[in-house]
């Protein structure tokens, strides 16, 4: 290893993006692209429609200058991101101002700005409860703050909220007591919103405690805690333009904060971290939101479609979703091995899904996809 290299570095295994080397989309010719069904991470299956990319081809070559430095304050974007939020709350809210709003090059730098934010120079650690989104203990470990894990319910994958506040009451000999706290709403990779258990018992951590809400997947199912910010300054929402908006590969994501929280976050935040082109992008899908959320119902459809199917199919157990994927896990497989062999059997027949805390989660693809995926499933489940 290079000397100069912290030597903590050594074991840090980061995220793996595309399981299988991202090989069909960026080495692959656009034919051998759409053989391979890209059900791993997420995404919308659809594109953005025709038109809107003419719209930002067109502003490409005629509004933004390539030459100059892309606005730094995101202050269209953030205006037209308050005024979604607002309209996403249930009631509709009227409080939230680009004041709440910081804007990142997808939520993943949210989640490395708050922990610089909290967490940095032994000041803390964060709590989160396995299985859930990976980032949060990678990105920790990268800066090195330490990772406190608690369990989840096996069956219904609620946090263990009794070890959650145990953690928080004694921390471990000499590290620092937990700070943040990480939930996704709904979780990935198990589909599971947050219960009113787990609700209350958020509300009930003390003011010195910042609370994440990753709401990666708010458009699915529309739940969202957005009406409790007001009365939490210690809660935070996170969003993404990357899944329901169709905008992966422009990397928007958001936080919905306490305005000293959302100040912070931009003060420490790098000054141009979004090109022109992906805050134009972030700004028509937001105002062409009806159209783009309107293939959200068929998606719904076709995961509960999945559902009843997978459910069906012997030796898996699969659990419902809030979110566009469905996670199951094999009934007998000490080993690890079947649920291996049957990942690399759906690879080789041009499903790649992604196999993560033991079981399989499968994003919900277009209709066609999801029958391939089905079919390749029941061949390898069903005795032929
Ligand atoms: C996909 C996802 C995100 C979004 O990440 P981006 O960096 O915005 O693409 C955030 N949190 C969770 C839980 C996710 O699944």
């Amino acid at each position: 290893m290079l000397p100069f290299l912290r030597s903590d570095l050594a074991q840090l295994v980061s995220y793996t993006p595309h399981l299988g080397g991202a090989a069909p989309a960026a080495h692959g010719s656009p034919a051998q692209a759409a053989s391979i069904d890209r059900l791993d991470t997420n995404e919308s299956p659809y594109d953005l429609p025709e038109d809107l990319k003419q719209k930002l081809a067109w502003a490409y070559q005629h509004e933004l200058e390539a030459n100059r430095y892309p606005d730094g304050e995101h202050a269209a974007l953030k205006g037209a991101i308050a005024q979604y939020a607002n309209h996403s709350a249930r009631p509709v809210a009227n409080w939230v101002t680009s004041a709440h709003i910081s804007v990142s090059n997808g939520s993943d730098e949210l989640i490395r700005s708050l922990l610089i934010a909290t967490c940095l120079r032994s000041e803390g650690s964060v709590l989160v409860a396995d299985p859930t989104f990976s980032m949060y203990a990678i990105t920790a470990h990268t800066l090195g703050v330490p990772v406190v894990r608690v369990g989840r319910d096996a069956q219904t994958f609620e946090t263990d909220l009794a070890a959650a506040r145990r953690a928080i009451a004694t921390p471990a000999t000499g590290q620092p007591a937990i700070r943040v706290v990480f939930m996704v709403h709904p979780n990935s990779p198990t589909g599971n919103a947050l219960t009113d258990a787990e609700l209350d018992w958020l509300r009930s951590l003390p003011s010195h405690i910042l609370v994440v809400i990753d709401e990666a997947y708010f458009e699915f199912g529309q739940q969202t805690v957005l009406a409790e910010l007001p009365q939490r300054p210690n809660w935070v929402i996170l969003r993404t333009f990357s899944k329901a908006f169709r905008l992966a590969s422009h990397r928007v994501g958001y936080a919905i904060a306490h305005p000293e929280l959302a100040a912070t976050l931009e003060k420490i935040r790098l000054p141009y971290n979004l090109s022109s082109l992906s805050q134009r992008a972030a700004e028509l899908a937001l105002a062409h939101q009806d159209t783009l959320l309107a293939a959200i119902p068929t998606l719904l459809t076709e995961r509960d479609r999945l559902f009843q199917a997978l459910a069906a199919l012997p030796g898996i157990t699969v659990w419902p979703s809030a979110a566009n994927f469905l996670f199951l896990r094999l009934q007998n497989d000490p080993a690890d091995e079947t649920l291996e062999n049957l990942f690399q059997s759906l690879k080789s027949a041009g499903t790649l899904v992604r196999k993560t805390c033991g079981g399989l989660r499968i994003t919900v693809g277009t209709p066609a996809e999801n029958q391939r995926t089905l079919d390749r499933l029941r061949s390898q489940l069903l005795p032929s």
